[in-house]
């Protein structure tokens, strides 16, 4: 079984259901990534944040699936932000996945107070002009921000990579993605499981047959989003990347679009300064 693909403006291609690795320990990475790759997934979305690019990595090595068939993204963590230190960053990165490029290569978040990331964003032009990142884009960037990247006229960001799930669905960011051609990729988008036990959600699942994680998956696949959830159980990832054969009625499609009420799970970009 594999996921369905997506065309960024870059020209690549991304699987529109791709695993994330978020508190994923280093040491359990390369067993957990390699059961993903072995249950079907080919895209694989961490970051230096997370600690454990090494065992995503050995993951890809000891997978013996050709390079060119994985796409892999990472992200420059925010105190690595700004000309003199992110083109090490980039680097390091590479170095621990013991990889010659990465198919995406992200801003993690915009850290507005810091003032850097467009010059960050210059940066990362560099690293796509030399072939060592596929497609390059951004993560957790309001509309104001994009504007202001776009603003510089140079490579519109590939993706814009947000907190997205039933309970927070982002409708001013998404149609600012849209309007620049920017493609929407949802992080946490079981809401880190919380979205899971929604009345709504369940009803849908049992009426359906499916799993809760797989009627969110479901809505998400047909709302356009590209998906990176995350799971070290097994069965879950098998089961999150069987969501990519569910197709829900408009009727539930619908429901799901109800269940917004603004609840984040993670902090807010416009505050979120921490680095
Ligand atoms: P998620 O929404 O993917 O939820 C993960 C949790 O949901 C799991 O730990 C598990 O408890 C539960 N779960 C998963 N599949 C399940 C299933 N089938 N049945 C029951 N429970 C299930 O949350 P996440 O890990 O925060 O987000 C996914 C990925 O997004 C991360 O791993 C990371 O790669 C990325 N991310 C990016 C940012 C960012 O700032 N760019 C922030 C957070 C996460």
């Amino acid at each position: 079984m594999t996921s369905p693909t997506i065309t960024l403006n870059s020209g690549a291609t991304i699987p529109q259901l791709g695993f994330g690795v978020y508190q994923v320990p280093d040491n359990e990475a390369e067993q957990v990534v390699l059961t993903a790759l072995e249950t079907g997934y080919r895209s694989i979305d961490t970051a230096a944040l997370y600690g454990n690019e090494r065992g995503v990595g050995r993951a890809i090595a000891a997978s013996g699936i050709p390079r060119d068939e994985l796409y892999i993204t990472t992200k420059l963590w925010n105190s690595d932000q700004g000309a003199q230190l992110a083109p090490a960053a980039f680097e390091r990165s590479l170095e621990l996945l013991g990889l010659d490029s990465v198919d995406l290569y992200l801003i993690h978040w915009p850290t507005p107070e810091r003032g850097l990331f467009l010059e960050t964003w210059e940066v990362l032009e560099g690293v796509l002009a030399s072939g060592r990142a596929r497609s390059i884009g951004v993560s957790n960037f309001l509309p104001e921000h994009l504007d202001a990247v776009v603003a510089l006229g140079g490579t519109v960001p590939a993706v814009n990579q947000i907190e997205l799930h039933p309970a927070l669905q982002q409708r001013s960011v998404v149609s600012a993605n849209t309007r620049h051609g920017v493609a929407t990729e949802a992080w946490s988008p079981l809401g880190q499981g919380q979205a899971l036990s929604n009345p709504i959600i369940t009803e849908i699942a049992e009426r359906n047959g499916i799993s809760p994680a797989q009627a969110i998956l479901a809505w998400h696949l047909a709302s356009g989003h590209i998906v990176i959830p995350k799971s070290v159980t097994p069965a879950r990832i098998a089961e999150n990347l069987a969501s990519t054969q569910v197709t829900l009625s408009g009727d539930d499609l619908e429901l799901i679009d109800t269940l917004e009420s603004g609840g984040r799970v993670g902090p807010d970009p416009a505050t979120m300064n921490r680095f």
